[in-house]
């Protein structure tokens, strides 16, 4: 039995969360279990009187608290076989984990125009254990990589094609990372292999997204170019017509950058409802009688509903759809009003239905262990 210990860090703007896995394989290398050791967040870095000046702080201090902590059986930094990052943009260079070096560093630097809040967030928790950490394997692992393997048909716009030529303006998709592992679980429930499967996996959190898997690789997806298209989720409008953004820009007389708020942070089951983002305030209100929050969960229920009746169109067919993230695995209400309404086409005795909590950190860790073992 070897032992192998893979840190997980997903490095955000002003907090680092981490976990550390410990792997355990004999002599079979595919047979690995992965067991949860610890996990923490340092929180508030760059903030006045947080004691975290930067990411280099912020590892540092995850580092003093990894080897200080029991749980972990680490006995010097050496312990670490690898580090997984988790990596919002890989753009189209990225579809699949990368091991990290000076040019996979510059190209997910590159990346930096398509991901401007994430991405630079990821890369100094990257840069930050290269120096501190500097004969331990790095590996980068993508938000984006799992939805590479889209047909051009699903991820050209309908735009002029120069401006994808020119600018790479194209659906790329997000949460892969989620919608790759929940599918990788299904398809271990039915007891069949994942290549031979048609799923299609919603992740229903404050972020949605819904991707239609066939035969192991994500065919469509809802998100696009940004986190923006598809569902409506807790803050975003998802699908609106474009040319709203031009009409509001005139009516409002606001600039583009203020729209781009709109849309993003001010709409979605918030701007229906005028009462929160988070669904359990929802649907309290529905209860009360409230109107807007009720259409808040009829419009959410109904988009959701009409992305899977799609997806089926899509996948020819489909064998399990999977519910995941805070609304999927713990709003069992929502689940069964998109269930019944699908089951009015769909046959219920041939499409499983799962709840299956996602678990982002163990597929980093998984993936970054066969790339380094
Ligand atoms: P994020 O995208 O921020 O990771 P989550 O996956 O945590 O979001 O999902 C948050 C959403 O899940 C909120 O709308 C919240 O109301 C809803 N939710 C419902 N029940 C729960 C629960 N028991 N725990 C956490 N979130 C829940």
């Amino acid at each position: 039995m070897r032992h192998c210990k893979i840190l997980v860090i997903n490095s955000g703007s002003s907090s680092i969360k981490y976990r550390l896995f410990d792997v355990r394989t004999n002599n079979n290398k595919h047979d690995a279990h992965y067991d949860l050791l610890t996990k923490g967040l340092i929180e508030k870095i760059g903030q006045q009187g947080s004691g975290v000046s930067d990411h280099k702080q912020g590892i540092q201090v995850l580092l003093n608290q990894l080897v200080a902590s029991r749980e972990t059986g680490l006995s010097s930094l050496n312990d670490i076989c690898a580090i997984g990052h988790r990596v919002v943009h890989g753009g189209v260079t990225f579809g699949h984990p990368a091991l990290i070096t000076d040019e996979v560093i510059s190209k997910i630097r590159d990346c930096i125009e398509l991901a401007p809040l994430h991405n630079p967030a990821n890369l100094a928790g990257i840069e930050a254990c290269k120096e501190l950490l500097p004969q331990t394997k790095q590996v980068a692992i993508f938000d984006t990589a799992f939805h590479q393997t889209l047909p051009e048909h699903a991820y050209i716009y309908g735009l002029p094609y120069e401006y994808y030529e020119k600018y790479n303006l194209r659906k790329f998709g997000f949460h892969g990372t989620s919608h790759h592992y929940v599918a990788h679980e299904a398809a271990r429930l039915l007891k069949k292999p994942l290549k031979k499967l048609k799923i299609i996996t919603c992740h229903l959190g404050n972020g949605c997204s819904i991707t239609a898997v066939k035969n192991g690789k994500s065919v469509d997806t809802s998100m696009g170019f940004t986190p923006l298209e598809g569902l409506v989720m807790g803050t975003r409008c998802g699908d609106i017509d474009p040319a709203s953004v031009i009409f509001l820009a005139d009516k409002e007389n606001i600039s583009l950058e203020q729209i781009d708020k709109v849309l993003n942070y001010k709409s979605g089951l918030k701007g229906i409802s005028g009462i929160s983002n988070d669904m359990r305030e929802i649907k309290q209100a529905a209860r009360q009688g409230h109107h807007r929050a009720k259409l808040a969960l009829d419009i959410f229920t109904y988009r959701i509903k009409k992305y899977i009746g799609s997806y089926v169109a899509a996948l020819d067919g489909v064998d399990a759809i999977v519910f995941t993230a805070g609304i999927g695995e713990n709003e069992k209400d929502i689940r069964q009003k998109i269930i019944k309404g699908l089951f009015n086409f769909l046959n219920r005795k041939k499409v499983k239905v799962f709840v299956i909590a996602t678990n982002e950190e163990l597929m980093i860790a998984k993936q970054t262990f066969h790339l380094v073992k």
